[in-house]
This record gives structure tokens, C-alpha cells and sequence, in this order.
């Protein structure tokens, strides 16, 4: 979907309006950087609405948002995001990863919504404008990159539910530091059973603030038993579903001898990630033998969306079958599990000594050189 649903003008990035700050800010020193706190200098914004489609595109100071308090955001949530990063690689050129798959998971979710679509490569035109203007945000550290947040709000200021005649597509640009500064740490998993992320035709597959608020209070509770994240199981089958905010992934050990490596299939309550989609074609590579992977287990290797349950995790552990579980995601970009508490006992996940396991330390290597430029690749985007 890049935007053929709006018949009216769509975002032109010839009329863009630059107004640069005149009182930029000095980036502060990259070790006190904390995720999402701290913002660059500009920000993109479009304005839409259902008369006269896409308007005229700016880049200004990073400032705040005036809305109406009868704003449609406010009141049925009617707002999405997206979440890609900008890297500095060693010859100082910055990339971006696979923005057309933000793009493109974007406008899947304003449609869910009822929000305007919009023509993704000109919106990345616009980013790549806006990173250009705060490039010197970026740190120039091992494994420090640029967050960039898109997001598309209704913004009407009228009560009632309808789609929005005045929406806002806005994006804005944080300088952040690497996820596990001290190595790979893996995460403990409350294997929740008693709420649900996501559900048969409901909305777990977009990208919509509303899935996000609820899980806020469901982590809370895993943290206050032990566990960093929930692990949510789906059905009375308890099917892995997600980790946290991360796709999961699973290595099995067949005993007969096939490295098994699992995801759950994208049926509607699985949010379809851009790390998850990249884990996947990098392990389907291997597999075919089109572009093997350093450091992998030897023998046949299977690589397979499937529904996977949490039984069989826990009786793959306990026949010595489980090689690995981890989580995948652009922040963290692969997140290790170390154990799941699962209905009042935990079930044990092999790591090796940094943490990792023998599939995901392989993926991570080519996917981490690929979005850093240390590996040449399409996915990597010049900014
Ligand atoms: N699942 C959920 C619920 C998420 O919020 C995210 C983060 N966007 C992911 C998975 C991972 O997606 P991606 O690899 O595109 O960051």
C-alpha cells in the first residue's frame, strides 16, 4: 500500500518548508544517552486532511504539538508508530534499515485505522532530509544509533467515532546508545496465561499505540515476580505468540539431528517485524546454502514459521532438545532467554557464555554488520 487510497494529493517532498532552529541544542555526551529520551534539534511534520489530502511537508524545530482537547487521538486512539534507526558507519556515511518496510507496515496500519495512506518513498525522502539537518546527533560510538519515530495521529477536533477528517504525520529523531552496553544479558519470560497481547481478528498485527498501553501493567506484574518481560502464551494450547515487544524465536535439536529454527507464523496476532522478517531470510539463506552463515550449527538446519506451544518448549527443555530462545526487534535487535516461568515452575533455556546461543549469535553477526555497513547489503539505505 503506498498511498493509491487517497485520491486527493499525496505527500509531495518538493514542497517542503525548512526552518532551522535558531537555538540548537549540543548533543549530549553518548554515555548518558537513556532510550527515548532525548530528542534532536527538527522534526518532519505533513498535515492532512479529507479535503485537500497530503499538505505541504515541513522541517522545523523540534517543538510541541498544539491540539484541540475534543482531538480525536485523545479520545479513541486513533494513532500509530513506527520505530527504524539511522546508522554511522566506519567511513562516516549514515544508512538507514529497510525503511520501505516501515513504510509499508505504516500504511497498513493507518488503514486499519481509517487514517490517510501515504507514498512511502516520499515520506523517506522527507526523513533522509530531516537526518541530513541533525546528522551530527548520531554518535560516533560502536553500536550508537539515530531512533527514528514516525507517527500518524487523527487530529479533528470533533467527538464522535468516525474516520478523522484532519490527521498529522509527524516524525521526530533520538540519539540512542547500544541495548546491552555490557554484552549480551539474556531476560527471564513470565509465560502469561492470563491476559492476552492480541487476539483472532483483532488488532496485534498493526502498529497502533492502543496495543501498547494496555501491556504496560501486565509487564509490571511479571517484573514484580521476577521477570523482565512477558511471554505471551495464546489459547488454552498456550501458543508462544510474542516477547514483550519482540517476535520470538525458538532452535530446536531434533533427535533426528535437524537444528529446527521456529516463529510463529504471522496470522493476524503476530506483528509482522522487520528484525524478524531479516532473521528469517538471513537463516533461509543459510539453510539453502545460498549465503551460509559463519559459526552456525553443523548438520541440517530447518528454518519454519509454525504455531509452536509453550508444551513443547517446556518438553523440548527437559529432553535436552532446546538449543535457544530469544526475542528479535529493531531496538534490541536480538534479545536472549534465559528462562520462562511458566505455569509455577521455570523452564531453563541454554546460553552460552556471552549470553547468546549458536543460531542467533550467527544471525546477529551478519545482521548487525548489514545494518552498520560493515557487510554491503540492499537492505542498507543511504541516507
Ligand atoms: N512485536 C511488537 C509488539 C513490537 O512492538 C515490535 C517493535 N516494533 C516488534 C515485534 C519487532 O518489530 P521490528 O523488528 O520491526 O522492530
Amino acid at each position: 500500500m503506498t498511498g493509491e487510497l487517497t485520491s486527493v494529493p499525496n505527500v509531495e517532498p518538493s514542497q517542503v518548508k525548512i526552518s532551522q532552529s535558531s537555538t540548537p541544542k549540543p548533543p549530549p555526551d553518548a554515555s548518558s544517552l537513556v532510550f527515548g529520551h532525548t530528542f534532536t534539534d527538527h522534526m518532519l511534520t505533513i498535515p492532512w486532511s479529507s479535503g485537500s489530502g497530503w499538505g505541504a511537508p515541513e522541517i522545523k524545530p523540534y517543538s510541541p504539538i498544539v491540539l484541540d482537547p475534543s482531538a480525536t487521538v485523545f479520545h479513541y486512539a486513533q494513532g500509530l508508530f513506527e520505530g527504524l534507526k539511522a546508522y554511522r558507519d566506519a567511513n562516516g556515511r549514515i544508512t538507514l534499515f529497510r525503511p520501505d518496510m516501515n513504510m509499508k507496515r505504516m500504511n497498513n496500519s493507518a488503514a486499519r485505522l481509517a487514517l490517510p495512506t501515504f507514498n512511502g518513498d516520499a515520506v523517506i525522502e522527507l526523513i533522509k532530509q530531516l537526518i541530513r539537518m541533525d546528522k551530527h546527533w548520531i554518535p560516533d560510538k560502536e553500536g550508537y544509533s539515530l531512533y527514528i519515530r514516525p507517527t500518524m495521529i487523527g487530529t479533528q477536533a470533533a467527538l464522535g467515532i468516525a474516520p478523522p477528517s484532519q490527521a498529522l504525520l509527524f516524525v521526530i529523531c533520538s540519539p540512542v546508545g547500544p541495548y546491552y552496553p555490557q554484552g549480551f544479558k539474556p531476560v527471564a519470560l513470565y509465560g502469561t496465561t492470563e491476559y492476552s497481547r492480541a487476539a483472532p481478528g483483532g488488532i496485534g498485527a498493526y502498529k497502533l499505540g492502543a496495543n501498547y498501553a494496555p501491556g504496560v501493567l501486565i509487564q509490571k506484574e511479571a517484573a514484580k515476580k521476577g521477570y523482565v518481560q512477558n511471554l505471551w502464551l495464546h489459547g488454552p494450547e498456550h501458543y508462544v505468540t510474542e516477547v514483550g515487544t519482540m517476535n520470538a524465536f525458538v532452535v530446536f535439536k531434533h533427535p533426528n539431528g535437524v537444528t529446527e529454527l521456529v516463529t510463529p507464523p504471522l496470522d493476524g496476532m503476530i506483528l509482522p517485524g522487520i528484525t524478524r522478517d531479516s532473521v528469517l531470510s538471513l537463516a533461509r539463506d543459510h539453510a539453502s546454502g545460498k549465503s551460509p552463515l559463519a559459526g552456525m550449527p553443523e548438520g541440517k538446519f530447518e528454518v519454519n514459521e509454525r504455531p509452536v506451544t509453550m508444551k513443547e518448549v517446556k518438553k523440548a527443555a527437559e529432553e535436552g532438545n532446546l538449543v535457544e530462545f530469544f526475542g528479535t526487534g529493531t531496538a534490541a535487535v536480538i534479545s536472549p532467554v534465559d528462562r520462562i516461568g511458566y505455569l509455577g515452575t521455570d523452564v531453563h533455556i541454554p546460553t552460552g557464555p556471552d549470553g547468546m546461543g549458536p543460531v542467533s549469535r550467527a544471525v546477529w553477526k551478519q545482521l548487525v554488520g548489514i545494518q552498520t555497513g560493515k557487510i554491503d547489503h540492499p537492505w542498507s539505505v543511504v541516507v
